[in-house]
């Protein structure tokens, strides 16, 4: 993604920045005098730096540097909630060899940054029938559409059950585990199973699930939790992140029904990829 005008403004600041684990931040970032749009939770933002924003030490050479004039803008999931409309927060995953995120790393609280005015994308709940459950499968940063998902509609929508599935390698990388631990306490209809594929490097022993998120459907698990089968007459899935678990998990769920999602063609299956 990139934009021919060569000195876009800087329209937005650095309201916050966490550091969830080496190589995972949440940040928020606020419209500079102007008003953020309305938007789906599960929809997109994008982010954007010019090339000479620097880059974070341990990053690996610039791809971006034989375009200068260019604005590095790439999409973002937005995390925060669709009713809180005074920022938009951000879970980014560092690519060492990216042209964008090690120039987001190096941001600081009050740094300039530029946000796109239009929120984009068909990755909402919209779509989705109200008496019908949800399963939201997703590796790394694919979790921030359905936290901008549960925060804006789990207190509301308890007639649903909705369960969260986070693949990762390590336990360390889970962001957002305490809020989502804390949201299966209070709501009975939200159930959260982690998942991590390295548990060898753990510190501690891992007592949770260890494989990958299609370890999840294969080995049942959202059926124990429910006590009865998600079918593609009860429940709608989403797939957010690694292309590669995408992949798998349409393959998984075709065998039991489920069809993907189109514009055209309404199914029960709805994708978000990170990258191809
Ligand atoms: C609709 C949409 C929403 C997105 N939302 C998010 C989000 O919420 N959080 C987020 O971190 N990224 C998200 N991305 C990916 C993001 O747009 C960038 O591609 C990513 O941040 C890398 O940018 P970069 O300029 O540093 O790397 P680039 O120079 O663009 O290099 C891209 C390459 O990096 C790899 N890559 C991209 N994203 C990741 C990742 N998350 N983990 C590991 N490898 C990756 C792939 O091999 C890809 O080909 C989203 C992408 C899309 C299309």
């Amino acid at each position: 993604m990139s934009d021919a005008k060569p000195d876009a403004e800087l329209n937005a600041v650095v309201t916050q920045r966490m550091e969830v684990a080496p190589g995972l931040i949440i940040l928020q970032v606020a419209p500079r005098g102007w008003e953020l749009p309305a938007f789906e939770s599960g929809q997109y933002a994008v982010l954007g730096l010019p090339p000479a924003a620097p880059r974070c030490p341990g990053s690996e050479p610039d791809p971006e540097a034989a375009k200068p004039e260019r604005l590095i803008k790439r999409a973002y999931s937005i995390a925060s909630s669709s009713v809180a409309n005074s920022h938009l927060e951000f879970y980014v995953a560092l690519v060492r060899s990216g042209g964008l995120t090690p120039r987001l790393w190096a941001l600081r609280l009050g740094d300039p940054v530029w946000l796109g005015r239009k929120v984009t994308g068909m990755f909402t709940l919209g779509s989705v029938p109200p008496d019908v459950h949800v399963v939201l499968f997703s590796t790394g940063t694919g979790i921030a559409p359905y936290i901008s998902m549960l925060r804006t509609f789990l207190a509301e929508q308890c007639h649903r059950r909705f369960v969260v599935v986070h693949g990762a390698r390590h336990s360390w990388d889970l962001g957002y585990q305490s809020e989502l631990i804390a949201l299966h306490r209070v709501c009975r209809n939200f159930d959260y199973v982690p998942i991590i594929s390295r548990p060898q490097e753990e510190p501690i022993s891992w007592s949770g699930l260890a494989g990958h998120c299609q370890d999840v459907w294969t080995s049942r698990v959202v059926d124990r939790l429910w006590g009865f089968r998600p079918t593609p007459e009860n429940t709608h899935v989403f797939l957010c992140g690694n292309p590669a678990m995408i992949e798998d998990m349409l393959q998984l769920l075709a065998q039991d029904g489920f069809r993907e999602h189109t514009k055209k063609a309404p199914g029960q299956m709805h994708l978000e990829k990170y990258w191809t």
